[in-house]
């Protein structure tokens, strides 16, 4: 069976901005996440990525900087060691009502297409509630990270049963590999 995790973006992988991420200079990683992911991989975990990116919507940024952005992110992994199998992403705004932006499943969907998986069991990080209830109407099983809102969601409440919460996402591979995070 294959093994995969899905993470989002911005606050589980990245530092989160209420003002987005726009260009590659604002894109910081949080540390240890990118280890972390180093770790899934060696694990024989395929990593993906399923992050709203509203601001293509908003015109806060455009395809380039998203793809800069992503080449960064691509770049820093792969100096740890780390290698994301896929991005999707939504680049939608919540008053175009499409089938992708969390918490609808389509980016979840997609996934299993592309990679010919159930879903069923898969692990998925986020730091959003969006995040959690799009993994959970999936199948998979919700992780909930205190980086970025995490904090704040968790404050908030009203997750989806069974969630697990870590301080972030080093944390997090650690209980699920049950390996010790690297000092
Ligand atoms: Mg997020
Ligand atoms: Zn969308």
């Amino acid at each position: 069976m294959l093994k995969m995790i899905i993470l989002d973006r911005d606050g589980v992988i990245n530092q989160d901005s209420p003002a987005f991420i726009k260009s590659p200079a604002e894109w910081i990683p949080i540390p240890g996440s990118l280890e972390a992911i180093a770790r899934l991989n060696q694990a024989g975990y395929r990593v993906v990525i399923a992050s709203n990116q509203s601001g293509i919507a908003r015109e806060l940024f455009d395809m380039g900087s998203l793809n800069a952005i992503h080449q960064k992110l691509h770049n820093h992994a792969q100096q740890v060691g780390a290698a994301i199998d896929a991005i999707f992403f939504c680049p939608h705004a919540a008053i175009d009502n499409c089938d992708c932006r969390k918490p609808k499943a389509g980016m979840f969907d997609e996934i299993g297409k592309r990679f010919k998986v159930s879903l069923k069991g898969v692990p998925t990080v986020g730091d959003s509630l969006r995040d959690l209830q799009a993994g959970y109407v999936s199948g998979c099983l919700p992780y909930l990270v205190l980086t970025g809102k995490g904090q704040k969601t968790f404050d908030t409440g009203g997750l989806p049963p069974g969630t697990k919460v870590f301080p972030d996402l080093a944390a997090m591979v650690s209980l699920l590999l049950k390996t010790p995070t690297p000092a």
